[in-house]
């Protein structure tokens, strides 16, 4: 448990240690092993006779509460009744017919905030449908087969520009395959896949999952992808309007909202996600450094994921400290008991006031809120010791053209449309930017074809 080091009434009351504590930062805290069991898979697939079992507790609604939460409008009576009568992969093509990326979906959906939540099981006898295992139990199965259930159609000479290889990007650019236009992705980053490829928690998502769930979309023939490639830098908005019959912006949220408190700037303070990317890309566990006592500012999923990875690094001591009440926290029920189950303290109802140190991070002095008539006011302080913290208070659109227009995006003019977290504001759900990329291309192709003005 991170030290309560002291608790303090003023401002600056707080007097560092005089001992460098960066040198806290380090590789290699746990036993070799130990590594590849931290970051083994968070849950194993079912076999065949657990998904027998699991899909015959679904009672096939009508009107299926599950499917209207679902973000995708996946027809999960009908996949779940194809495993129970031994068809999983005709499930597999019910699923990806509605959501392209459903395997990666499987791993990561909120299921206990959308379909499981309102599942009739779970509100009758507080035990769901697990929609979300049987998922992926039906398309890890086709997937692991190498086979890709559609096809294109005969080729329209249409040619659509897709900036973004992430989830919204992904399902535009497949969904516009299908229907036989040509489309070539852009994609800032050295590989395709976005959130799904360095933004979302390594145990989610092992033996790279997110690569192979790419490689197999692709597929469907017709996308090529230019990585490297960045929108404003090396691209612009009207040379690709110029160029290509649609533009669809899929480019996420690029840029990390500052803490605005003094000392953010010190060593041993960075951002969330940066760390979990590199937790993403490194080959070897052991070699990236963390620190003894770690404070995540933050309570949305990337707090949680940098919180929980910082354990299964071998920190001592991780706290996850958010600004209003346990209700209010962006991360599920679910993935907060997650975090305390894996070591995480958890204080809810405090925020920032400075990071302390001279040069490095030493610590982080908070105030106890309180919900006022005018927002949260800030109460009683308290100091935790910290040789790193981490930022996870939220994610910005920079760096395009469109930048200006902020989370207000046109969803479409001038043949160009936009989806996923640029477009919805930061939702940060892989499910409703897949939704979003479908329903756009949806659209295009409809604009496209003439049946749409
Ligand atoms: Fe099955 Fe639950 Fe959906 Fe009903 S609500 S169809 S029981 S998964």
């Amino acid at each position: 448990m991170a030290a309560l080091i002291k608790r303090t009434t003023a401002k600056g009351g707080f007097a560092v240690p005089n001992s460098p504590l960066t040198a806290g930062i380090v590789p290699n805290r746990l036993a070799a092993d130990a590594y590849a069991a931290n970051f083994s898979d968070l849950q194993p697939v079912y076999d065949q006779h657990e998904a027998r079992v699991a899909a015959d507790r679904c009672y096939f609604c009508h009107d299926a509460p599950c499917m209207t939460a679902c973000p995708t409008s996946i027809d999960i009576p009908l996949f779940i009744r194809q495993i129970a009568t031994g068809t999983p992969d005709a499930a597999a093509k019910t699923i990806f017919s509605q959501n392209i990326l459903g395997g990666m979906c499987a791993r990561v959906c909120p299921t206990e905030q959308l379909c499981e939540e309102v599942c009739v099981r779970e509100v009758a006898e507080g035990k769901p449908v697990e929609i979300g295992r049987l998922q992926r139990f039906a398309t890890d199965g086709l997937m692991g087969k190498g086979v890709h259930p559609f096809t294109r159609a005969v080729a329209t000479g249409k040619r659509v520009a897709v900036v973004g290889a992430g989830p919204a990007g992904l399902a535009c650019a497949h969904r516009l395959a299908m229907k036989g236009h040509e489309v070539v992705i852009f994609e800032r980053r050295a590989k395709a896949g976005g959130l799904n490829e360095y933004g979302i928690a390594t145990y989610k998502t092992p033996e790279d999952f997110a690569a192979r769930e790419v490689a197999w979309l692709l597929q469907i023939g017709g996308i090529s992808v230019k990585t490297g490639v960045e929108l404003g830098r090396d691209v612009t908005l009207a040379a690709l309007q110029a160029e290509y019959d649609a533009v669809f912006l899929g480019i996420g949220l690029a840029g990390v909202n500052a803490l605005r408190a003094a000392g953010e700037d010190l060593a041993g303070v960075r951002n969330a996600v940066d760390f979990i990317a590199e937790l993403r890309q490194v080959a070897d566990k052991s070699s990236l450094p963390v620190g003894r006592d770690v404070v995540v500012i933050g309570g949305g999923m990337t707090a949680v994921d940098a919180a929980v990875q910082s354990k299964l690094l071998g920190a001592q001591s991780v706290t996850m400290v958010y600004r209003r009440g346990k209700a209010r926290m962006s991360a599920s029920e679910y993935e907060q008991d997650h975090a305390t189950g894996a070591g995480v303290r958890i204080i809810y109802g405090a925020a920032p006031v400075q990071v302390l140190g001279e040069g490095a991070v030493e610590g982080v002095e908070f105030a106890y809120t309180v919900e006022g008539p005018n927002g949260l006011e800030m109460g009683e302080r308290f100091t935790l010791k910290a040789d790193q913290v981490f930022k996870a208070i939220g994610q910005t659109l920079v760096g395009a053209p469109i930048a200006q227009e902020g989370a207000k995006l046109v969803k479409r003019a001038g043949m160009v449309w936009a989806g996923g977290d640029c477009a919805a504001g930061g939702e940060d759900l892989t499910v409703t930017a897949v939704a979003e990329g479908r329903d756009a291309a949806e659209e295009i192709n409809a604009v496209l074809m003439g049946a749409m003005r």
